[in-house]
């Protein structure tokens, strides 16, 4: 098969892996775009453009079940990708990584297919003051079902969730704990290892959303010691409408499958049917067979990258912009948790956000700008919104001092 060959840059060069994604090099509004919305989704690289392209031109058909040629080229793509993602995150085997449509799913099945056959009025689910919608909506959900009782732990006004507060809320009739590992509204990396340690230390079983993690740290899940993981692949440099649910294998087979349908069974008869083996037992009908070879071929794609430098770079940024930013006047960074992960959520007064990015828009910057699905957070600060810039390893010193301008511009108009 026609694998694009795998590109390393030994040493971390902007410039250089500018040049591997396409997009980057566009023009908007005759400006030159400066893309600081990677916390919504990232990039594609040219690696992961080929290798969908190369699947579809070449190599499409369903997987699994078919003895044909197409059949079986589809089926070893796929299959390579999971494994490819089985090393990115070092889970313990293939079986453990099931393909999902990203991580709003992921966390939607383990409500369901874990937690909602275990719960019952009188438990309780803990997560943190800082959570994506993704990862609040679905335990509501489930705590109707059940009865159970969605549990809330604080944040201080950094945005930093402390242990001792997680823990003094954990207790006999707590079942789970889900936490974000790295907040998209606010940048705070939660201390994720040590939060599991003690929700383990009690029994609890844990899941962590990983989404604003993986593209900007090592996850390694047997250290965290979680027992799902969840992340999505649009916002790794991958195609939309894919995702890794990660799940301890012993805690995956005793849970029963989330949805019916093809592929995820052994057998069929009116009266009764059998599961398939795990990973195939939480996959029912035909996948995002592209999706999933484009999400390998991100990940490889990263592998061939100066990994260190990469993030040392995402460093630098995030203190140049901290600086940058934080010389304008009446700008107010929202989030500054020590440590954070390279965004930056900020509010100007006299600007409204929205009127903020539109603003910058103009000039060829693209920020997000609203509640970041993270309306909780935006209720504790007492704001309708914020304007957030958030860069991947491929943003540039200048692209911030482009940012700076651009919000100064913003000031003028409003003033
Ligand atoms: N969790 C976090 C922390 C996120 O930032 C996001 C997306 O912004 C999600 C969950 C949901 O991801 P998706 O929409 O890809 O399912």
């Amino acid at each position: 098969m026609n694998k694009t060959a795998l590109k390393v840059h030994s040493r971390f060069d902007v410039d250089q892996v500018r040049a591997d994604f396409p997009l980057l090099s566009r023009m908007v509004h005759g400006k030159p775009l400066a893309y600081l919305d990677n916390g919504a989704s990232s990039q594609r690289p040219t690696a992961v453009i080929e290798a969908v392209d190369d699947y579809e031109r070449r190599h499409h058909s369903n997987i699994h079940r078919g003895v044909h040629t197409l059949s079986q080229e589809a089926t070893s793509l796929y299959e390579a990708a999971r494994d490819g993602l089985v090393r990115f995150i070092h889970a313990r085997s293939r079986h453990e990584l099931v393909f999902v449509r990203g991580t709003t799913e992921a966390i939607n099945l383990v409500a369901q297919s874990y937690a909602r056959p275990l719960m019952k009025s009188g438990d309780e689910v803990l997560i943190t003051h800082l959570e994506h919608h993704s990862n609040i909506v679905p335990w509501q959900l489930m705590c109707e079902q059940t009865g159970a009782r969605l549990v809330v732990a604080p944040m201080d006004q950094h945005g930093e969730v402390h242990v001792e507060a997680v823990e003094a809320l954990m207790n006999e009739r707590t079942r789970l704990f889900a936490c974000a590992h790295v907040s998209n509204a606010l940048g705070t990396v939660l201390p994720v290892e040590r939060l599991v340690a003690s929700a383990k230390a009690r029994g609890i079983v844990t899941l962590i959303d990983g989404a604003q993690a993986v593209p900007h740290m090592p996850v390694d899940v047997q250290k965290i010691g979680c027992d799902f993981y969840a992340f999505s692949g649009h916002k790794l440099f991958g195609p939309t409408g894919i995702g890794v649910l990660y799940g301890r294998e012993e805690i995956l087979e005793r849970m029963p499958p989330w949805q019916g349908g093809g592929d995820m069974i052994l057998a069929v008869t009116f009266g009764k049917s059998t599961y398939n083996a795990l990973p195939y037992k939480f996959e029912a009908g035909t996948p995002n067979i592209s999706g999933a070879i484009g999400l390998g071929a991100a990940v490889d794609y990263l592998a061939g990258l100066d990994l260190d430098g990469a993030h040392r770079h995402e460093h630098a940024l995030l203190s140049h912009a901290t600086t940058t930013l934080g010389r304008i006047d009446d700008l107010r960074i929202v989030g500054t948790a020590p440590g954070k992960a390279s965004l930056i959520s900020f509010v100007v007064k006299g600007v409204h956000p929205h009127d903020l990015g539109t603003i910058l828009d103009e000039d060829g910057i693209a920020v997000r700008t609203g509640h970041h699905c993270a309306m909780p957070v935006m209720d504790f600060f007492k704001l309708p919104a914020t304007a957030r810039a958030s860069f991947a390893f491929y943003n540039t010193f200048d692209e911030i001092d482009r940012l700076a301008a651009a919000i100064e511009r913003a000031r003028a108009i409003f003033a």
